[in-house]
């Protein structure tokens, strides 16, 4: 199974890969990081198939996929 995980203080919640994902399991946390933004998180690890597009598409490299 797949694992993404994400360095939370380095997200600026662009929200780019909340939309790059296939299965629509990324989505903006409600809880603010130190910087003050919503950073991104999953909803539903189970469902992730690790192809790494949100990773891909992260301009500041804050999620790593696992397989
Ligand atoms: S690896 Fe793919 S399926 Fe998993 S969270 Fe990222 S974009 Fe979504
Ligand atoms: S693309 Fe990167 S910086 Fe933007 S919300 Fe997603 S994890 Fe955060």
């Amino acid at each position: 199974m797949a694992k993404v995980t994400f360095n939370t203080e380095l997200c600026k919640g662009c929200g780019l890969c909340v939309g790059a994902c296939p299965k629509k399991i990324v989505c903006l946390s409600e809880s603010l990081n130190a910087k003050g933004y919503h950073p991104a998180t999953i909803s539903d690890q189970s469902a992730c198939i690790g192809c790494a597009f949100c990773a891909t598409m992260c301009p500041d490299c804050v999620i790593t996929v696992e397989k």
